[in-house]
């Protein structure tokens, strides 16, 4: 596989191969009775090296849109379990200042499973 900028490690710019992690959503609605934590598959990079593992960045103009829409959903209150989980998947491409989008994404320290 070659090395891109998608595909290389921040850590320590080894290469990202395709893999799925399990990602710990906190579920931020609670007048449903469901798990405090929903556990989600995602599609992302494992670094071989260090074992970091990261939402590779596809298309930044479509995610940009994409968390545009998200916010809107947001704030119409009408945003469903899925877009947040989305916006979660996202979060590293959230402004650091937006801190509307951050708190919504409950902002994960990182892809890796941690336990609190
Ligand atoms: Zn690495």
């Amino acid at each position: 596989m070659k090395t891109t900028e998608n595909n290389k490690c921040r850590k320590c710019n080894g290469i990202g191969k395709p893999s799925k992690g399990y990602v710990n959503f906190h579920n931020i609605r609670t007048m449903y009775k469901e798990d405090e934590f929903e556990t989600k598959l995602l599609n992302c990079l494992k670094c071989e090296k260090c074992g970091n593992s990261w939402i590779p960045e596809t298309d930044t103009n479509k995610i940009n849109k994409r968390l545009e829409y998200l916010r809107q959903e947001l704030e119409a209150e009408r945003i469903s379990y899925g877009e947040l989980a989305e916006l979660q998947s996202l979060a590293d491409h959230i402004d650091k200042n937006d801190v509307q989008l951050l708190e919504a994404a409950g902002v994960p320290e990182n892809l890796n499973n941690k336990n609190d």
